[in-house]
């Protein structure tokens, strides 16, 4: 029979408050973490390769944390060969069994690998402690304790039986092996795109990003310890091209689990597309990808509110988050309040080095995304329809600095409105109080994405107006309250539009998708 696990309490925040036992050790494990060499792990064995890959913090151009030994082309093709002998067990495996390794590794994560994942977090993906903890701690551990959860609802569910014939379904793994491809700026992402179909049965291919590597790394040693058996999930920290070469080019690819740009998720459809007639089974695909995010201010809201969401949702983790607010539409009657409030506040933050725990923001991810950044911040100084209202300086030592930067913007179709630039940039046009039904139209038909957004509004009758007018605008859509951070089994995440396939993150609806039912009549 199936145990019933109750619905479970999101992971309580922990405090890094200075003279705290945690935040000492932080601090050692901050200082004195020593070059991890990362392998691949095939079939439960580790590969070091002589392709390595150094990795240094963002923050930290001067200094390397960990090695990365990225398997060849024939070690890609074992860690697929892994997939299918891990399978024959994995699929029989009972679902109290997978439930009880996933909270066991929600355990081990918390009460031994919690500083260990956090230091990692904040070193290789220059996260402050604020947004570090809350990710690798908080945020995996909800997913695996949720993920368990959220399958007994799926197996629970049975069509209807007739006294002449029983009918059942059998919540059946998908046939072949499903590809996850994880994201650089949640540790926690990672963890949900592998278990999640893990938890379902099936045995994973895992591609992470370089500069987590080492906070994944450290979350796989735990699921070991867990006891996932061997090749349910083979960790390939390889070049992403032959991963994904190999991956599409197995007929027993039978799912994709993304999260990253849009345009990465396009060239897998397009490559799924190619590949078609050799699969065995046509793929599921599910990806979370971009988004530029809007802030929608009525003339009714509050000045202090709306100003303190902008500065957390646009410049927490550097912006480097899909739901960052990037766009904001600011009413002329209250943007000189909130401009004064943010200008104020952004003043008072740290940018810098994250080991300093008053750090607000610590450096963007590469040396590619800061000249991007500061090549548009340079467009936007020499542009006539933008003025720089805060920040506008970027500088490379010793890692990849970029100010919380705000823009204004004359026109609202502008180029900053539409591309997502995964940094520390906010753009706000300032639009005349009575043109709010123009406004919402705009918010909607300006970007190609549609993943968070949010709407300050204290007037009922214009708030309600604004929901409906944005129906398609969001996957998920904030009522006073800034677009980030959603909670698992609170806010389930995800996008439509430019920004993917909506499967929400977190919640049973994306455990469906990794799950292939045999509808079953027995009559009698
Ligand atoms: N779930 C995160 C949030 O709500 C964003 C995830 C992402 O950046 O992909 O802020």
């Amino acid at each position: 029979s199936v145990p019933t696990i109750p619905y479970p309490k999101n992971d309580p925040e922990l405090s890094f408050k200075e003279g705290l036992p945690q935040t000492v050790k932080l601090k050692e494990q901050l200082a004195n973490t020593t070059v991890v060499d990362i392998p691949a792990v095939i079939g439960g064995v580790k590969y070091f390769s002589e392709d390595i890959i150094e990795v240094r913090p963002p923050h930290d151009q001067n200094r390397v944390i960990a090695r990365i030994h990225r398997p060849n082309k024939e070690m890609i093709e074992k860690g697929i060969a892994a997939c299918a002998d891990a399978s024959k067990e994995w699929a029989n495996t009972s679902f109290a069994d997978k439930a009880a390794i996933m909270n066991r590794a929600a355990e081990i994560i918390d009460k031994k690998k919690r500083i260990e994942i956090a230091a990692a977090t904040m070193l290789g993906q220059s996260k402050t402690i604020d947004q570090a903890d809350p990710d690798s701690g908080n945020e995996l551990i909800d997913f695996l304790r949720f993920n368990a959860y959220n399958a007994q609802r799926v197996y629970a569910d049975q069509p209807l039986t007739v006294p002449t014939a029983l009918n059942r379904i059998d919540w059946r793994p998908l046939e072949g092996f499903v590809y996850a491809i994880s994201p650089f700026n949640f540790t926690a992402i990672g963890a949900n795109l592998t278990t999640a179909p893990a938890m379902m049965g099936n045995t994973v291919l895992w591609k992470p990003a370089e500069k987590a590597s080492l906070a994944n790394y450290i979350f796989y040693q735990a699921l070991e310890e867990a006891g996932l058996p061997p090749g349910v999930i083979n960790f390939m920290p390889g070049k992403a091209s032959e991963v994904s070469a190999a991956a599409l080019g197995s007929k027993d690819l039978a799912g994709i689990h993304f999260t990253g740009s849009s345009e990465v998720f396009q060239g897998l459809w397009k490559g799924v597309a190619e590949n078609l007639s050799r699969f065995k089974s046509i793929p599921r695909i599910v990806g979370e990808t971009g988004g530029k995010d809007f802030v929608l201010a009525h003339a009714s809201a509050d000045a202090d509110v709306v100003a303190i969401s902008l500065v957390r949702g646009a410049f927490e983790y550097q912006g480097q988050k899909c739901s960052a607010a990037s766009r904001a539409y600011v009413s002329e009657s209250l943007w000189p309040a909130v401009k004064e409030k943010m200008q104020a506040m952004l003043a008072t933050l740290k940018v810098g080095d994250v080991a300093d725990l008053s750090t607000f923001m610590g450096a963007v991810i590469s040396k590619e995304s800061h000249e991007k950044l500061t090549a548009r911040i340079q467009s936007a100084k020499d542009d006539r329809e933008c003025k720089i209202v805060y920040g506008g300086k970027t500088w490379k030592e010793p890692g990849f600095f970029v100010e919380p930067t705000v823009i204004e913007v004359s026109n609202p179709k502008h180029n900053l409105m539409e591309e997502e630039l995964f940094g520390p940039v906010l753009t706000v046009y300032v639009f005349k109080d009575e043109a709010w039904d123009d406004v919402l139209q705009l918010v909607d038909s300006t970007s190609p994405y549609s993943l968070t957004g949010s709407i300050f509004c204290t007037d009922r009758y214009k708030l309600v107006q604004a929901e409906k007018a944005l129906v398609n605008s969001a996957g998920n859509l904030y009522i006073n309250d800034k677009p980030t951070g959603a909670m698992i089994g609170q806010q389930p995440f995800g996008g439509t539009r430019a920004s993917g396939t909506n499967d929400k993150a977190g919640y049973w609806l994306n455990l469906m998708r990794w799950v292939s039912p045999r509808t079953v009549k027995e009559s009698y």
